[in-house]
Order: C-alpha cells, then sequence, then structure tokens
C-alpha cells in the first residue's frame, strides 16, 4: 500500500467538479485517507512548489495556486503515486489522454484541475508539507 499526496487545483474546485474528481479515484480502487480544502497563500504555494522555482511559469503558477480554494487530500491503494499519475494524465491537457482527469476537466497546462506526487519519496515530503499524522486515518 502507497500512498500519495494529490490537490484538486483552483480551477477545478471553482467550478465544482470536486466530486466528479474524487469519484475517478474511488472507482480505480484508491481511498481518500484525508481531505481538506484551504486557501495557500503565495509564499506557502512558492514553498510548496519549490522545486520549479528556476521554470518561467513558477511565478504565475504560484500566484494561480494561491488565488482560490484548493482540495489537498491523501489517496492510499496498490502503487497510488503511479495509478494516480495515470488517472491524471499529461500535464499539458491537449495531450492527455481521453478518459483522464486533466483531458477531461483541465483549461489548460497552468489550469490543469489536479496536482499528483511524481515518486514515492515526494509523496512522503508532499503529504508532510499539508497533513499532520493526526489528520490521516486509514
Ligand atoms: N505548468 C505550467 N506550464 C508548464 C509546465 C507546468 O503552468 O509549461 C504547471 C502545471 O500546473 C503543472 C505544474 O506547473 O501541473 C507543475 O509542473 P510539472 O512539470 O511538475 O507537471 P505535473 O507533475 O503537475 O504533471
Ligand atoms: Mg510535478
Amino acid at each position: 500500500m502507497e500512498r500519495t499526496l494529490s490537490l484538486i487545483k483552483p480551477d477545478a474546485v471553482f467550478r465544482n467538479l470536486t466530486g466528479a474528481i474524487n469519484s475517478r479515484f474511488e472507482q480505480a480502487g484508491l481511498r481518500i485517507i484525508a481531505q481538506k480544502r484551504l486557501l495557500l497563500t503565495k509564499s506557502q504555494a512558492e514553498k510548496f512548489y519549490e522545486i520549479h522555482r528556476e521554470r518561467a511559469f513558477y511565478g504565475s503558477l504560484c500566484g494561480y495556486m494561491s488565488s482560490a480554494p484548493i482540495v489537498a487530500q491523501i489517496l492510499c491503494g496498490k502503487n497510488a503515486v503511479s495509478k494516480n499519475r495515470e488517472l491524471m494524465g499529461a500535464t499539458n491537457p491537449a495531450n492527455a489522454e481521453i478518459g483522464t482527469i486533466r483531458r477531461d476537466f483541465g483549461e489548460g497546462v497552468e489550469r490543469n484541475a489536479v496536482h499528483g506526487s511524481d515518486s514515492l519519496e515526494n509523496a512522503v515530503l508532499e503529504i508532510g508539507f499539508f497533513f499532520s499524522e493526526l489528520e490521516i486515518i486509514e
């Protein structure tokens, strides 16, 4: 069993897609073992995406991610990290496979509906960024 961090991004939360996206996870056998709605500050978004700080899109991405509420959640299941990345699809919704969350719900390369940890190592760090053990009920 693995845990991975998922974020439903402002574009999808605003369009009331939280339930539709959650049902993709649940239908694929991933269990939502923690979940909360929150509004990041710009500096919190900058810290979360620090790995991308040299990239041209960093400033815009952090502005966007702190512009409106997100839903942070922990998904648990067999191969949760890679399974979630498959469900999400490619970063740019235009390149994502049909039936993936980003293809079906993303609005563009930045406003692409969801974030998912890209490795088990990063999942541990990202879960720790958003949740304490007290909030995680398996
Ligand atoms: N992003 C962007 N422009 C790009 C690449 C990425 O705005 O050219 C945004 C997009 O929201 C993406 C996030 O930055 O989800 C993090 O990028 P990463 O390469 O880690 O993609 P992901 O792991 O989310 O697929
Ligand atoms: Mg990434």
